[in-house]
């Protein structure tokens, strides 16, 4: 017996389905044939499924978050020209420049670049390790009970971190200016990478002492991996600038018997700026 379909001439095709007598069901070769009589051969693509079909530019679906550009930071993305761009840049663009960094992946999870706070003028530089989550939603170094802590042992010496005259003046940082999520350990990368903003920070302050305040800003500054014990007591060096190690206040909050060793640290450090501003004096001419 001959199979309906096989009976169906390409124009009975058409009048049938014309008709709205469909579907039908049409062996392929009935179908072909068709196709051959209504498409030229010259562009058989023409006739492709509606997945080949040229694509158009859809508009975005209104519902799915647009998310925001982000703003272009002025700092070239070649590492040669970005160091050269930082180390040639006054305080404020150094700021701008941070608040705009993202020359590491912590740049898209933090809140702000947390850059610094004190007078540009001071004779002591206290550098942390990294922004922490008060920190970063402030954007002010050393706050909450670490930071009260800080303030009181500055002010144990005489100095204050609110203070515009250089006697009593502090510039207080951090070697990472954007907070590592949940407050875990910075990773060596984003400390290479967030150098050259702390670089040039010590460079325009030039402090006559840097107070480096825990391991790790100790670690990042000297390039050692000594235990604080043993980095104690002793004058070291960044950037030609003398660096003196002691506790992190945040350590001294869960470790409060060693408050005399930070004391005996902050002793050191006051006899070692003084000792500096009285040969800059003796060597200022009249
Ligand atoms: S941590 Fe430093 S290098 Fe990384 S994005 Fe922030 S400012 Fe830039």
């Amino acid at each position: 017996m001959t199979e309906p379909s096989a009976r169906l001439t390409p124009q009975t095709l058409q009048w049938t389905q014309a008709l709205g007598l469909g579907p039908l069901f049409v062996r392929r070769e009935v179908l072909r044939e068709q196709q051959a009589q209504t498409v030229p051969e010259a562009a058989p693509e023409v006739i492709a499924t509606p997945a080949a079909a040229k694509p158009v530019a859809q508009p975005p679906k209104p519902n799915r978050p647009v998310p925001p550009p982000r703003p272009a930071s002025p700092i070239p993305i070649t590492d040669a020209a970005r160091l050269e761009a930082i180390a040639c840049m006054d305080w404020d663009e150094l700021q701008a420049g941070a608040q705009a960094c993202r020359a590491c992946k912590l740049g898209s999870s933090r809140h702000q670049a947390v850059f610094g706070s004190g007078s540009t003028q001071a004779r002591w530089m206290i550098i942390g390790e990294a922004p922490g989550a008060e920190e970063d939603r402030q954007g002010q170094p050393f706050v909450g009970a670490a930071g009260q802590l800080l303030d009181a042992m500055l002010q144990a010496i005489g100095l204050d971190r609110s203070a515009d005259d250089s006697e009593r003046a502090v510039y207080i940082t951090n070697v990472l200016k954007c907070r590592p999520p949940g407050n875990r350990n910075p990773e060596p990368e984003e400390v290479g990478q967030c150098a050259p903003w702390l670089e040039r920070q010590a460079a325009l302050l030039q402090p006559q002492l840097i107070l480096a305040l825990g391991r790790f800003a100790a670690h990042s500054l000297l390039g050692s991996q000594a235990p604080i014990s043993q980095l104690r007591g002793q004058v070291h060096e960044f950037a030609g600038i003398p660096v003196i190690v002691s506790y992190h206040p945040a350590y001294l909050l869960r470790n409060p018997g060693d408050k005399a060793r930070v004391w005996r640290d902050l002793c050191f450090a006051r006899d070692l700026a003084d000792a500096a501003a009285a040969k800059a004096a003796a060597t200022r001419p009249d």
